[in-house]
């Protein structure tokens, strides 16, 4: 423990307004929060690691969610420049959540870097804004609201507690955190969007106003940061406008914002290689706005990062021989969290049969003879072996691979 935070203290010491990217991830095992290690983490260990926060972070109990579990910001720097970022509205969506903590554990290194962000910046989190939904694992709050649809009747406390943290402060700069569908993809790499941006619409004709503007120049300058990490990984989300979700009107009150959804990455269910690269794009968000790096960006440059599509499966098997046809099958899953030992299954459904040749998957199977036997049923939990040349190589009973 203490080397660490030795060997920690001795980084970040060049030019704190250009820090060194590839130290900082060299370092990341120092700080990264080691005791959040899957997507399912209780709010009660949320909880914990907020209570051993110390000065210069600020702990404030703000509200209460539905089932009265405890809703926290922290606040750190004393800067003038104001930034908020709020995670897991969705209590499934974890990424976020994981990555603040990791940040938290950066900005508590003693170092050049954040002596500066904290003389030029006051960051503001609410880094668990459902914690039932994150207690059930579930995108919706006890009242099975979306609190990300809620903004205009605020019929959920979740929703009117960052509402009125937002009134409250006036954040200059806004990071909305969530995780996106694993098969969100890039139609030209076939890979999955494994970090997708929006600088969301304030208005039904997507104007480009300067909140918005704003935000697309910070992307810009996160995307140029973390190309060479993900190559063809990065996507754009669709810009609809939605006037009841909180990006949008946060956007609308004149607070740039900056949506970050985290997708998938070839194993890794659990997202901790995804967690590292999500802080990576905070902190590099942040420095952009704290330096204002991001003036050096236009919206051209926002625009050349590709549109997220969905040109994956979860699994492909190839060429398969079936009772009826020579065919590819093509199988996604949904998780299910056992409530007790917060283990996730995944259920396997047949999602399309046929030439799947514009596909690409997370795992392919592929082989001499492949052939089906059991069940093949579009839109059915998958029940059926899969065998090469006679022989087993795995298969599915009730949607269970075994
Ligand atoms: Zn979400």
């Amino acid at each position: 423990m203490r080397r660490s935070k030795k060997s920690a203290h001795l980084c970040f010491k060049a030019n704190p307004m250009h820090p060194n990217y590839s130290e900082i991830l060299e370092q990341y095992p120092t700080f990264k929060n080691s005791e959040l290690k899957n997507r399912t983490f209780l709010p009660s260990q949320i909880e914990r690691a907020i209570k051993k926060l110390k000065p210069p972070f600020k702990v404030n109990l703000i509200g209460q969610s539905v089932e009265n579990r405890n809703i926290y910001s922290i606040t750190w720097g004393t800067g003038p420049l104001k930034i908020f970022a709020w995670s897991q509205m969705h209590g499934d969506e974890a990424t976020g959540t994981m990555a603040l903590f990791d940040l938290f554990g950066f900005l508590s290194i003693e170092s050049d870097a954040s002596n500066w962000l904290k003389n030029n910046l006051e960051l503001h989190f609410i880094p668990m804004v459902n914690p039932d939904g994150a207690h059930y694992f579930t995108r919706r709050n006890a009242q099975q609201i979306d609190i990300n649809r809620d903004f205009l009747q605020c019929l959920s406390p979740e929703a009117k507690i960052l509402k009125e943290y937002f009134n409250k402060i006036k954040p200059a700069f806004g990071f909305n955190l969530h995780d996106q569908d694993t098969l969100w993809g890039i139609r030209e790499s076939k890979l999955p969007a494994t970090l997708s941006f929006l600088a969301p619409a304030y208005n039904k004709q997507l104007e480009k106003g300067l909140s918005r503007f704003t935000a697309m120049q910070v992307i810009a300058d996160i995307h140029q940061k973390l190309a060479s990490l993900l190559p063809g990984q990065i996507g754009l989300f669709d810009d609809e406008y939605e006037p009841r979700a909180f990006g949008d009107n946060f956007q609308a009150g004149g607070c740039a914002t900056i949506l970050i959804e985290a997708g998938g990455f070839p194993n890794d269910d659990e997202k901790q290689e995804i967690r590292k690269l999500y802080f990576y794009a905070l902190l590099s968000g942040i420095f952009s706005i704290c330096t204002k790096n991001y003036l050096n960006f236009n919206e051209a440059d926002y625009l050349s990062i590709p549109l997220n599509t969905k040109p994956l499966f979860h699994l492909l098997i190839k060429d398969a021989t079936m009772p009826m046809v020579k065919a590819s099958i093509g199988l996604n899953y949904q998780e299910i969290i056992d409530p007790i030992s917060r283990q996730i299954s995944k259920l396997y459904s047949v999602e399309d049969i046929g030439d799947l040749s514009p596909w690409a998957a997370y795992r392919e199977v592929q082989g001499k003879q492949l052939s089906v036997i059991g069940n093949i049923k579009f839109g059915n939990l998958a029940n059926f072996d899969v065998l090469e040349e006679g022989q087993l190589l795995f298969g599915f009973r009730d949607g269970i691979i075994y």
